[in-house]
């Protein structure tokens, strides 16, 4: 009697159990599917849950039965992203950046990456995603970026692998807790850094989930599919344009007005600009208007002070400030004490805050922290006697990155050591830069 009874305790208990588990499982899938837009509330009745878990079956390429089964239970707890429904799942979003340059900065990083590797992941993923697309994409030289990289904790190991913001937002979150590798062929059983990192940043550009099993943009983690497809690139084209390239006046040795880098330089002639991507011209040519409507045509220099943006133009500059675009203009004499009128290049060095202009035969250097009227620090000194190897009549300068600075002059290209004023290389300008 007393077995009997023992049992009906033990049976009791394991159907509580039983019970008590698909209840919380039942709680969790109900969650799940809210999360990721399948259904509009967690309290959702047995008839909507059901048609909500179909409708997640059929899309995921499961049997359709309605019902929580182990296949989809196991499919809810696999590697994904983790996009939450705040930005509707499978919607044609048209969202996109409304700038000319994109930046990205990594703010931190985990194990086993180093700051080094991600740029390299994310430098790889921007040139497969960007190579024929109308949009540029650059490493930021400020504390933040318009897109910021960070890994933080999560969930822990495995489903949500990392998440991020549509434009004009595009923050990129990993989770740090993933066992990550950075090798593509060990990626079935660990999680591929490069399919995250790619995919991640598709929605940071403005791309959503899609159904295609092989686009980069299918929630769900992928061991085979490790880059954007021609499907992904296409869509990102649809978003801003197909990348053209007319560079043929370049190609006959027509000289350009301006180079400005503005996080990604552009060489700016007329009333048109190109954009420049790892040292090349890259796309256009594209309206000034585009930049500003009131931006001068045959400007004679053009640099950036953090983020505001000077063309110079005979005796008058251009202010032009990116955060509100506004612009002003004003007298070169007057905003640049004893600075005279026609610059032919100049470029702001952002480590010694200083700005550079050359003229004819002579440079002038302007420190910005100076107090007003003392900020002209070097002036009518000549080129020939300080800078190694660089021409006098120079047509455009700008930073290509800390200390270096590209100047050119003709086909020639001059890559100048900016603290020793040293000629470093000096190139045909038409293949290398110029892309012809
Ligand atoms: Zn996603």
């Amino acid at each position: 009697m007393m077995a009997v009874k023992y049992s009906w305790h033990v049976l009791l208990l394991v159907l509580f159990i039983l019970l008590r588990f698909s209840k919380e499982e039942e709680i969790d899938a109900k969650q799940h599917l809210h999360a990721y837009g399948f259904l509009n509330s967690t309290s959702a009745d047995a008839k909507t849950l059901k048609t909500a878990i179909k409708k997640y079956q059929q899309l995921f390429g499961l049997e359709v039965t309605g019902s929580l089964n182990a296949d989809t239970k196991k499919k809810m707890a696999s590697r994904r992203c983790g996009r939450p429904k705040n930005i509707p799942e499978f919607a044609s979003e048209v969202d996109k950046w409304q700038k000319l340059v994109v930046t990205y900065k990594i703010q931190n990083w985990s194990q086993p990456f180093t700051e080094q590797l991600i740029k390299q992941f994310f430098q790889n993923s921007i040139q497969v995603w960007t190579k024929n697309v109308n949009l540029q994409i650059t490493e930021s030289r400020s504390n933040s970026g318009d897109i910021n990289i960070y890994f933080t904790e999560q969930d822990g190991p495995s489903n949500i692998l990392g998440y991020a913001f549509f434009p004009e937002n595009g923050d990129i979150f990993f989770d740090s807790a993933e066992d990550w590798t950075v090798t593509g062929s060990l990626a079935a059983e660990r999680t591929y850094f490069g399919w995250v990192a790619a995919h991640e940043l598709g929605h940071a550009l403005g791309l959503p989930h899609s159904e295609n099993r092989r686009s980069i943009m299918f929630p769900y983690y992928s061991s085979t599919v490790k880059k954007p497809s021609y499907y992904d690139i296409n869509n990102l084209k649809a978003l801003y344009g197909e990348a053209s390239l007319n560079n043929s006046i370049f190609c006959k040795g027509d000289s350009i007005d301006a180079l400005l880098n503005i996080d990604g330089n552009i060489v700016i002639k007329g009333d048109q600009y190109w954009t420049v991507t790892d040292a090349q011209l890259h796309s256009g040519p594209f309206s000034l208007d585009l930049l500003h409507p009131q931006i001068p045509n045959n400007i004679s220099a053009a640099f950036s002070v953090h983020n505001v943006v000077y063309f110079l133009k005979d005796d008058v500059f251009y202010k032009y400030k990116l955060k509100n675009k506004k612009l002003s203009k004003k007298l070169i004499s007057v905003g640049f004490d004893k600075l005279p009128s026609n610059i032919d290049a100049a470029f702001f060095e952002t480590k010694s805050k200083t700005i550079y202009f050359f003229k004819g035969n002579n440079y002038y250097m302007f420190d910005i922290t100076g107090s007003v009227g003392k900020r002209l620090m070097v002036k009518d000194k000549k080129i020939s006697s300080d800078w190694q190897g660089l021409p006098d009549d120079l047509e455009a300068a700008t930073l290509l990155k800390e200390n270096r600075a590209l100047f050119i002059k003709g086909s020639r290209c001059y890559i100048t050591d900016v603290v020793s004023k040293t000629v470093l290389d000096n190139q045909d300008c038409t293949s290398m830069f110029y892309n012809c």
